[in-house]
């Protein structure tokens, strides 16, 4: 399939990006790594007039400790998340998470910004971050605004992020060695989660069972007032609204959830 004709733009920093949103307004998109939104161009689901290829902008592929946080450049690719001896040491549940999204060549391509500013409810690191509690750093014509991990993702496809602005970079905090599980469910190895449960820190963010991702907010709860993690993950589907599709119908990722939920917080404690 033949995506629609669009201009393409490549630009080398933050200002030139900003530049390019504002002279090509709303109809433009950003593109990173491509691997989410050339397929949806092909699909003539998204139909931008011009793309800003924002993947050339070395300032912001890094991972780097500042104070309590770790802070990661919007273009930094999964693999070298992955790799990344600051990421290991300082949060280790997202370079295990980043090494779990797809297969070598999507980990070579896509960007941690792309994936946060794309909000797949399905996504790996956005549930892994949701767990973490950080935020995500956007910059526009205003100057930089930073929006709290669980204000940004909205719905399918949909963020708090403004058409004229950008994501730069996403502050964690550090957690070091403090333990930490992730379960995700597929049918085959390099596959988009089914269902796939993140936790630490008394923390479950889950894929795939809602809109965008979310919280197990009742296992939280649960948790903090003292219950086993038995009972807790129990809860862990308690106001999700989960689709039923070709892999999954929603009472089976309803099971999943409260089962990789338990399996989570499990290795969270070991
Ligand atoms: C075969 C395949 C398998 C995959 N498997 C998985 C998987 O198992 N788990 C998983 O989580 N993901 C998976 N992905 C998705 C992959 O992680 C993508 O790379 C990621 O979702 C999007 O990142 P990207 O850099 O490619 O973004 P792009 O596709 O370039 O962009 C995605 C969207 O974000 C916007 N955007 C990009 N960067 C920015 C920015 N800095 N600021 C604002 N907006 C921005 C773009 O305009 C676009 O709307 C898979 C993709 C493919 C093709």
């Amino acid at each position: 399939m033949i995506p629609a004709p669009f201009d393409y733009v490549k630009v080398t920093s933050v200002e030139e990006a900003l530049e390019a949103l504002a002279e090509h307004g709303e109809d433009a998109k950003l593109l990173a790594g491509g691997h989410s939104l050339l397929p949806i161009m092909k699909l003539r689901l998204a139909v931008p007039t011009a793309l800003i290829d924002i993947s050339g902008i070395s300032e912001l592929s890094y991972v780097r400790v500042e104070g309590d946080e770790v802070a990661i450049g919007a273009t930094t690719r999964h693999h070298e998340l992955e790799r990344s001896a600051v990421a290991l040491a300082e949060v280790p549940l997202l370079p295990h998470v980043a090494g779990r999204v797809g297969d070598p060549q999507v980990r070579h391509r896509g960007t941690l910004g792309g994936t946060v500013a794309h909000s797949d409810p399905a996504s790996d690191l956005p549930t892994a971050l949701l767990a973490l509690g950080g935020t995500v750093v956007v910059q526009g014509p205003a100057g930089r605004r930073e929006i709290p991990v669980t204000e940004f993702w909205l719905g399918f496809f949909e963020t708090a992020l403004s058409p004229d602005e950008l994501v730069v970079e996403i502050r964690v905090p550090r957690t070091g060695a403090a333990g930490w599980g992730y379960e995700k469910f597929t049918r085959r190895e390099n596959d988009w989660p089914i269902v796939a449960a993140a936790a630490v820190q008394g923390r479950v963010a889950l894929a795939n069972m809602a809109g965008a991702v979310v919280r197990a907010s009742a296992t939280e709860a649960a948790l903090a007032g003292g219950a086993s993690i038995a009972d807790a993950a129990a809860l862990a589907d308690e106001g999700t609204s989960p689709n039923s599709d070709m892999h999954a119908d929603a009472d089976y990722r309803r099971h999943l959830a409260r089962l990789l939920t338990r399996r989570a917080l499990e290795k969270a404690a070991a």
